[in-house]
Order: C-alpha cells, then structure tokens, then sequence
C-alpha cells in the first residue's frame, strides 16, 4: 500500500534552502531513490515513525550505533537519571572510567582508552598516534574500506602504473595524498610488494577488519593474518578501524572473532549506545604518547560526553553471550525471510534481478543473488538502479532500509519475535 509522505516532502523543501542538500550528512539525502527523505520524529525498539505518521521497521538504527533497537529501557533509565546530575563538566569525571574500565576488563589487549566524539576522531588520533610512535609517515589503506572523513583517510586508489592515489574528495591537499597509499582488499602480493617497495616509511596500515560501509565485503582471515606479520615484520602498526564491528560482532569485535591482535583500535557507533562518541584503545606504550602524558596532541571540549558515556556503559553491560547468540538468531531469520521473499518476488515487482540478503552476524548487505564480493571490483554497475527499486517497494510496505545500495543493514534486539512476525506478514507473498 502506498503511504503517503507529504510532510516529510514540505520539510525537505524547506531543508534544502537552509542545509546543503537539505542533510546533514550525505547518505541521508536520498541521492539515487525516487524517494525523498523521510521525516522522523519518533523511534522506539525496532521501529521508526516519521512525521506523516507511518510506522517503518528500521533495518539502519542510526548506521549501527542501536543494537539495543530505539530507546532502550535501560539506557533510557540511566540518562534520566543522568540528566539531573548536569551534562557536561569539562573536567575528570567518574562515568568515562566506568566505561574504561568495562572494556579494559574484558577486551585482554586493551591496557588503555582515550574517549572523543566521533569515529572519525578517533581515526585521526589513531593515526596521528601511529605517526608519532613510529615515526614514519605513509599509511596504508583498503578501498572498500571506511575510516570517516578526516583529509588522509579520504583517499582512493589511483590509476595507471604509477598507482599515485588520488584524494577522493575536493578541498584534500595534495601534500596529504602522498601519504596515504591505497591497496586492494585481499590482494596480499600487492601488499607484500607495497611493504618491500616503501619499507621504512610506513606507520601503520589501517583496515575494517570487517568491511561494512562498501557493501559487506567479508574477508579471508588468511590476508587478514598476514597483514598483522607484514606489520610486524616492517614495525609497522596495526590499526584495526572497529568503529562498525566493534561489539557488534563479538563484544571485542573482529579482534576477538579472528584472535588477532592489533596495535591500536578505533571504537565509535555501539561504544556511546545512541550518542556521539568516539575512541581509540592499545597497549599503555602507544597510548601513553598521547598528551598531557606524551607530545601527540589530541583534546575536546566534549570528549567523553557524561551521557555517551553513560549511555555506552548501559549498553555494553547488556552484551553477553546470550545476547549475541539471540541477536545473531534473529538476524538468520530475518535473512531467511527476505531471501524467501526475494526468490519469490521477481514477477510481482519490477526487480529486473533476484536479490540476495547475505550476512554476517548482525549485518546484512543487499546484493544481486549467487555471486561472492569480497572487494569493490566484484560489486555490480546495476547495484543502485536495481536497490533503488527495492527500497520503493519496501518503504511501501512499512520496511526502512539504510537509503542507499552501499549501505549495510543492522539488526537489533529489539528485532524480536514480534517483529520478526510482523515482518514475514508484510513481505509475505498475496
Ligand atoms: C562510522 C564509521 C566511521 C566514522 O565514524 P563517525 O562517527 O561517523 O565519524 C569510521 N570508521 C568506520 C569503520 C565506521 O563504520
């Protein structure tokens, strides 16, 4: 049934004159889809409800951050309670050493935390950390691979025989570019000929150790462990950009899954459960060079935000192994009940391929049905046209995806049984 949006519609046309594209970051704007985007004003577990009153069950939560689903009772309580002790103090507080401690007792190679605001700070103190430590100045990095917006980090793979990278956005200095070299995910000769080639120069490689803003391009832990021998052997870091995986798949994140150890992490997303933080974690001799202790800045005015900090806490203590194997549970299901609905849909609908839900724990990725991506060069040129028909049908029927074919989905806990029936209802075949 089509529902209708029309105030959802109004409001973008007054946001695009006030916000450039109306959004406040890109992937909200709807680029690609004959639909616009869609007004918000309510959540609440699984579910959004946008201003013309429609109710969705929201397979993004916010871009990963909600596996407790939409305002969690828990989470909830404690900001209350949080709320009447001030929100701010600018000065050493006790919740962000609660917070530290959690994740320091149960994730074994973490010996020390630095708390911020967004993943993409906490990439670029990584970074800058990597650089300090080890004094050299080149970054590797993975295209498929995200690592936020900081200058360094928005690089692509260059072309031509000289493999110069170029920078993947306007208004990056060239001198930035240099630095940052860009390989292919999985290609390990590549790798190793990158390390020979520029030996002493390179800090550290960054990678998601499970890609998850390309498409969920899943990797073979084989090149996985060897990039942390590589790393080893040319005394570079190892920065594992967990800000997705990180307490989503496990509680300690791919590290756990693969039993890899990184040098440095980055946290964001599920760490501040809803609200805006960022982190980066390793061994007391790397972190110990960050300031006042060492001569590699990084600060904030809101860094460890009591309420994220409050909010991640409440979060995380949720996370045992029951709730990973009830979510992950859920997220089979749910699977399973979209490729029932895809391998039965193609004549109703003008889905002009069969779809395939592929997941991993609990993300999912979207994809044209029986081929295996395990980089960008093997992602479909169709990829958009054909999602964007699919978020249309959807959206039409009470089902919100992440508005865009590149964008991975989540499942939550709150996508329970109910919901899960629910579901099967709305995409069952008429
Ligand atoms: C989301 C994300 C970031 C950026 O985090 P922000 O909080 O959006 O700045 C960085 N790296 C990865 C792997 C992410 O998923």
């Amino acid at each position: 049934m089509k529902k209708e949006r029309n105030l959802s519609s109004e409001l973008f046309i007054e946001s695009k004159k006030l916000v450039p594209g109306g959004v406040h970051s890109p992937v909200r704007g709807f680029k690609g889809l004959n639909t616009t985007p869609i007004f918000i004003n309510k959540a609440a577990g699984a579910y959004l409800y946008d201003v013309d009153n429609n109710k969705y069950i929201d397979f993004c939560m916010s871009f990963g951050p909600l596996i407790l689903g939409h305002k969690d009772s828990d989470v909830e309580q404690e900001l209350h309670i949080a709320l009447e002790r001030g929100w701010t103090y600018g000065t050493a507080e006790e919740y962000s050493l609660k917070l530290a401690k959690y994740i320091i007792d149960k994730i074994p190679f973490i010996e020390q935390i630095r708390f911020m605001n967004s993943g993409t700070e906490a990439v670029m103190t990584a970074i800058r950390l990597a650089r300090g430590y080890t004094k050299k100045n080149k970054i590797i990095k993975f295209s498929g691979c995200y690592h936020g917006h900081t200058d360094s980090m928005l690089i692509k793979a260059g072309s031509g025989v000289t493999q110069i990278a170029d920078a993947s956005s306007k208004g990056v200095p060239s001198g930035v570019v240099q630095d940052t070299l860009v390989l292919e995910l999985g290609d390990l000769d590549q790798l190793q000929k990158t390390f020979a080639h520029y030996k002493d120069d390179i800090a550290a490689v960054i990678i998601e150790p499970l890609p998850a803003n390309n498409g969920l391009l899943i990797q073979d832990n084989n090149f996985l462990k060897k990039l942390r021998e590589l790393t080893k052997t040319y005394d570079a870091l190892l920065i594992f950009d967990e800000v997705i995986s990180g307490f989503r798949v496990a509680f300690g994140g791919m590290s756990e899954l693969l039993k890899i150890t990184p040098d440095l992490v980055t946290y964001g997303k599920i760490i501040g459960g809803g609200l805006p933080v960022g982190a980066v974690a390793g061994s007391k001799k790397i972190m110990q060079m960050l300031a006042p202790v060492g001569d590699v800045y990084q600060a904030g005015t809101l860094s460890a935000n009591p309420l994220a900090m409050i909010a991640g806490l409440a979060t995380l203590k949720k996370l045992n192994d029951n709730f990973y194997e009830n979510l992950n549970a859920n997220s089979t299901e749910i699977k399973n009940i979209f490729n029932n609905f895809f391998n039965n849909c193609d004549c109703d609908y003008n889905l002009d391929e069969t779809l395939e839900m592929i997941n991993f724990k609990s993300l999912f990725w979207i994809i044209p049905k029986g081929i295996k991506i395990t980089s960008i060069k093997d992602i479909p040129s169709n990829i958009s046209r054909v999602f964007s028909n699919l978020f249309d049908i959807l959206i039409d029927k009470g089902i919100y995806l992440a508005p865009n074919a590149y964008e991975v989905g989540f499942v939550s806990i709150a996508h329970d049984k109910d919901v899960i029936t629910t579901l099967n209802n709305l995409l069952r075949r008429n």
